[in-house]
């Protein structure tokens, strides 16, 4: 294997190397450590068909929230018992900041134009692999078949059905060509074979946004429960979502009481406003309430219902 071709972690012979020398040197230490998470370190989760989320370093665990939240209640806290209780009070009550005694680093591999997406999330640290200084891989997201899907019409935001055909060929087609075509020329560009050779810093620009990149992510707890109510939820393009699924599984093993009432509060959970709840109210004292009557616009009322199930 050359080391740039991935194997079935979509890593590197030379990553996957370090992540073997880093599993095979144990440190012995005082500091708290949460066994689920450890399973996780430094090994490369798949995702999509070159990325990954690997976890690089943790701080904290269930019980780092709930000793800090025990610092500003002190004795109030005898009245929630139990570590995962008082966890689930801290969720339901908006009380954020013992969430933030945990936190997470990720080196993540992914397109371009996810990673756009991703570095909207301001409130984490990033160092993304220089395209100025190094030379980026000849690694392109080409979606399998199923993700390949027409423009929604219902949601100009969105997907519908999957292509088929000829027309799904023929896309497949385009993308692989057009992303070996542009890398073509951009090694061709920044080469010093018989000539002074493009500046890498100029010559990426001609690459398309489905190119692979890296970066580094740290980020508290509180911040990216933020990130995954809003990444791993269906609204999310599929091409984040599915990272976002993949932090969950480790956050789920992480925290699993802080994953627990996130999951139940904000994932499982709605917010109604003064309006909609006046209208449960209504319904639950068997008034038959209709959109007309809801006080609601036609949209809110199609989510309130979707809720409402
Ligand atoms: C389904 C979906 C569709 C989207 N569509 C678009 C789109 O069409 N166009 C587009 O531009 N973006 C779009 N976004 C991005 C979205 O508007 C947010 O920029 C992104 O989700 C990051 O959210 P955030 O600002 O809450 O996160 P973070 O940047 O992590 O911030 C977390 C919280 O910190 C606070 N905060 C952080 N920085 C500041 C600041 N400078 N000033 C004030 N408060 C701050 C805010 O309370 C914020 O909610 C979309 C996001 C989603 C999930």
């Amino acid at each position: 294997m050359t080391p740039t071709s991935p194997n079935a972690s979509n890593v590197t012979a030379d990553q996957q190397a370090e992540i073997d020398a880093q599993r095979s040197d144990p440190q012995p230490t005082l500091r708290a450590t949460a066994p689920g998470i450890e399973k996780h370190l430094y090994s490369a989760i798949p995702v999509l068909d070159h990325g990954f989320v690997r976890v690089i370093d943790y701080m904290g665990d269930d019980n780092a929230i709930c000793q800090a939240a025990r610092v500003s209640y002190g004795r109030g806290t005898k009245s929630v018992q139990n570590d995962e209780g008082l966890i689930r009070y801290l969720m339901r009550h908006w009380h954020s900041t013992p969430f933030e005694m945990c936190e997470i680093k990720l080196h993540v591999k992914l397109p371009v134009f996810v990673a756009r997406q991703w570095i909207r999330h301001r409130t984490a640290n990033v160092n993304e692999y220089s395209a100025r200084y190094s030379i980026l891989d000849r690694e392109f997201y080409i979606p399998a078949a199923d993700s390949l899907n027409a423009q929604s019409t219902v949601n100009n935001q969105g997907r519908g059905e999957a292509l088929s055909g000829e027309e799904a060929e023929r896309v497949l087609r385009y993308l692989r060509d057009d992303a070996m075509r542009a890398y073509d020329h951009y090694e061709e560009m920044i080469s010093q074979d018989g000539q002074q050779g493009l500046a890498r810093e100029l010559a990426r620009m001609n690459l398309p946004a489905n190119i692979y990149t890296q970066w580094y992510w740290k980020v508290d707890l509180h911040n990216l429960l933020h990130f995954l109510r809003l990444r791993a939820d269906a609204h999310a393009q599929y091409e984040i979502r599915v990272y976002a699924d993949a932090i969950c599984r480790v956050v789920a093993d992480w925290v699993p009481f802080a994953y627990a009432a996130f999951a139940d509060y904000r994932m499982g959970g709605a917010t109604l406003s003064g309006t909609a709840l006046e209208c449960v109210r209504r319904m639950l004292k068997g008034e038959e309430v209709t959109q007309e009557t809801s006080g609601m616009s036609k949209g809110e009322w199609r989510e309130f219902k979707g809720v409402m199930g």
